[in-house]
């Protein structure tokens, strides 16, 4: 197999399996657990045990990493906290130590990282590649993640990190979830409904990573997003308008969400407004899907 994915058993991995395909691509996945998946090798790891089945890394020549804890899957108690970093750092340490045992000549290791990476909320202010880190815990998470990438730069292989805001997908992700109670006629704004929202369609997504692996001027970290972004009021208006049901709700107040979800309210609430700087200015990318009117029309009318 020539490409190598971990957590490709997720949302992501699942589409930019089928597109690998398509393109012609041998594609394995390196996953917690034994699955059969047609089309695709799946074979073992244990972090725990330092674990990788023999046959993982023989020919890989892109290794692409998604393996992480759903952040919004819980509420983030202490332990899950853990969780969430371990399951993105301890993984992609466990490959780069095989890699450096067995000298391993990848080509490149695209990695996924968050927008979150320059803090979970921080309201009208716009974030280029080089802006500074935040200091959250996403932001957190985000910043060991990406240095937990970089082990394998530091082995000389070129290292892309896509810092990708919301993806939209029907099949998972956000977008179902907040989509669900307008559904119902009970579409509301969150919070304040201010906060911005940076996505990106799930293919736009996808090809970017195959971008990314294929094309060797990409290299270091990139804001995943298309753009502008959204805020959650315009959101939640464009959501009730595709599918076609009026929006008349107040906000659903900040207080309550948080009374609900804990710290993890942030992950609604939190302003987050990335611009895909690096993206527009040195690549030729071209999205499929720059604008959010048809990317959620794409998402819930195909
Ligand atoms: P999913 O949650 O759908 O899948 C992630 C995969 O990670 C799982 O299939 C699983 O693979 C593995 N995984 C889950 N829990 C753990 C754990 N505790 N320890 C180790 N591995 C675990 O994620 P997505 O496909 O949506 O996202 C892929 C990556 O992109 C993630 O790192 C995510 O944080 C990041 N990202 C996603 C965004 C989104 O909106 N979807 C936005 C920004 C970043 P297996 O069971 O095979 O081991």
């Amino acid at each position: 197999h020539q490409v190598l994915i971990t957590g490709g058993t997720g949302l992501i991995g699942t589409r930019l399996t089928t597109l690998l395909k398509e393109r012609g691509y041998s594609v394995a996945y390196l996953s917690r657990r034994k699955e059969n998946i047609p089309g695709v090798t799946v074979f073992r790891y244990d972090v725990a045990t330092n674990f990788i089945e023999d046959g993982a890394l023989d020919g890989v020549e892109h290794l692409i990493h998604l393996a992480g804890a759903g952040v919004a899957d819980g509420k983030w108690t202490t332990e899950r906290k853990k969780t969430i970093i371990a399951s993105r750092t301890e993984t992609i340490g466990l490959i780069a130590k095989a890699v450096k045992e067995r000298n391993i000549a990848l080509k490149s290791c695209i990695s996924a990282s968050g927008s979150s990476y320059y803090g979970q909320d921080t309201g009208d202010t716009q974030h280029t590649e080089d802006a500074p880190a935040g200091k959250d815990f996403l932001a957190t998470v985000t910043v060991l993640w990406e240095k937990a990438a970089d082990q394998l730069a530091h082995l000389g292989v070129r290292t892309v990190k896509l810092r990708t805001g919301v993806v939209l997908s029907k099949e998972g992700g956000a977008i179902p979830k907040i989509a669900l109670p307008a559904k119902f006629g009970l579409g509301a704004p969150l919070g304040s409904g201010k906060q911005w929202m940076s996505w990106i369609h799930i293919d736009d997504l996808c090809r970017m990573y195959i971008e990314a692996m294929e094309n060797s001027d990409w290299e270091g970290a990139y804001n995943a997003v298309a753009h502008p972004p959204v805020t959650n009021k315009a959101l939640t208006l464009h959501i009730c308008k595709v599918l076609g049901r009026p929006q008349f709700l107040p906000n659903v107040p900040a207080f309550a969400l948080r009374l609900v979800f804990g710290q993890m309210a942030t992950v609604v609430l939190g302003s987050n407004y990335v611009l895909n700087h690096r993206i527009t200015s040195e690549t030729n990318f071209i999205y499929e899907f720059p604008e959010i009117k048809e990317a959620l029309e794409n998402i819930f009318n195909s």
